[in-house]
């Protein structure tokens, strides 16, 4: 039985006893059934662990302690993140935790703010991120998702895909288009909107592992009301490319890097490699690239902690968790043997799953940016290279 400490007797612990507490609470109250997942769970499968943490308050470790959130420091908040990894917890639906939260809070109307955070918090409200289009993925700005002025609302037409988790979500942050002059990034305006509302329509797309991870959304006719738009319209562009600092922040967190060694070590064990010395040259590698991104992953959240501004250069942040995550997925097929193909986990405890681990990872150069375009970002409004 793990003592039942609150939020301010937690925060004063050394980092060791937090560690300790963190474990104890995690081990005491995940559902076994979700252990060690290789694909992202719908809300039917992760809500217990979500409902878990929101009462418990655990829910967003990084957000300011006067909207609900934990206040963590850069520190404690990566020790949370380590221990949900040792332990195989999965990722629950967090659009609105790591994406929508931090941006409304810097963003958004008081009124805003009072009505939708703490039904993120309360898991009433499950958000789905409805950026991207058939032709404006890399460029975004391109989206045409049309808003026509209807006199209090907005009439949406038009069509997003590649919407994670949409089939579970009940509301959609959505980029639209109110305005067709000037450059494309003007006239972009950013908008809330229930996916209950008449009109929108979902379309499940089955991917690689053979899951229905990600959708299409349709909008036939689709009215928002004009309170429903975060910031001013037309100047959604800004609050859309803040957001996908905080989504390249959270994509860039160490989990996955730190879960794909632990897990590449036990496959090791399992396949008998662990004293090949090519299995150690490159465990040891990787070992030294995860301690140097936690060192990255840190500086940004301390940074965002104090309320700084996430510029481009948080796009090295994402580069460097994906690729090492790949890099260390690619290592786990290479000694898998006759595992390396299975779609099912290995036999035994522990639910090791190769394949289910290299598939996981490929999409995670693509979404929330590409590689390609962050580098191009990083050449261009960092390095200062000519175009
Ligand atoms: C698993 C997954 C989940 C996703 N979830 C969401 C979600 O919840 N919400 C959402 O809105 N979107 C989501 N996306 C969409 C994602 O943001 C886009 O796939 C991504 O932005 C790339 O856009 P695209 O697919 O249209 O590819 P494209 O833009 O067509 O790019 C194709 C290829 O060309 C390269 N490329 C394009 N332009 C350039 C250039 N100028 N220079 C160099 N290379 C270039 C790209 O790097 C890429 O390799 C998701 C995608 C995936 C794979």
């Amino acid at each position: 039985m793990v003592d039942e400490l609150s939020l301010d007797e937690l925060v004063v612990l050394d980092e060791e006893a937090f560690r300790l507490h963190v474990r104890g609470w995690i081990e005491a109250n995940y559902p076994l059934s979700v252990r060690y997942s290789t694909r992202r769970l719908h809300w039917h499968e992760n809500k217990p662990w979500y409902m878990a943490l929101s009462r418990k308050g655990w829910l967003a470790p990084g957000w300011p302690r006067e909207y609900g959130g934990m206040g963590l420091d850069a520190a404690r908040q990566l020790i949370m993140i380590e221990e949900m990894e040792r332990f195989g917890a999965a990722r629950v639906n967090d659009m609105g935790l790591i994406m929508l939260g931090p941006m409304l809070i810097r963003y958004a109307s008081e009124e805003q703010k009072r009505r939708f955070l703490p039904r993120i918090l309360s898991g009433e409200d499950i958000w789905c991120q409805g950026y991207s289009e058939p032709n404006a993925g890399s460029d975004l700005a391109a989206l045409r998702l049309d808003a026509a002025d209807g006199g209090d609302h907005w009439v949406l037409n038009g069509q997003k895909t590649w919407i994670t988790l949409a089939n579970d979500a009940n509301w959609i942050f959505v980029l639209a288009r109110t305005s067709k002059t000037g450059k494309k990034q003007e006239g972009i305006s950013f908008l809330l909107l229930p996916m209950g509302s008449p009109g929108v329509s979902v379309r499940p797309i089955i991917n690689l592992d053979l899951h229905d991870e990600f959708c299409e959304v349709f909008f036939d006719q689709v009215r928002v009301p004009k309170d429903m738009v975060v910031g001013e319209v037309d100047k959604g562009w800004s609050y859309a490319k803040a957001l996908l600092g905080f989504e390249r922040i959270a994509i860039g967190s160490p989990k996955l890097s730190s879960n794909g060694l632990a897990r590449l070590r036990q496959l090791a064990v399992a396949v008998g490699k662990e004293e090949d010395p090519a299995f150690l040259d490159g465990y040891a590698r990787f070992s030294m690239e995860l301690a140097d991104l936690k060192a990255l992953y840190e500086a940004y959240v301390e940074r965002l902690k104090r309320g700084e501004p996430i510029g481009p250069d948080v796009s090295i942040l994402k580069i460097v968790q994906t690729e090492l995550f790949q890099r260390i997925t690619d290592a786990m097929l290479e000694i898998a043997g006759g595992h390396a193909g299975l779609l099912e986990p290995m036999p035994g405890e522990g639910g090791l799953h190769p394949a289910g681990s290299f598939l996981l990872a490929r999409p995670s150069t693509i979404f929330g940016g590409s590689s390609e375009i962050l580098r191009n970002i990083l050449a261009r409004n960092v390095l200062e290279l000519p175009a």
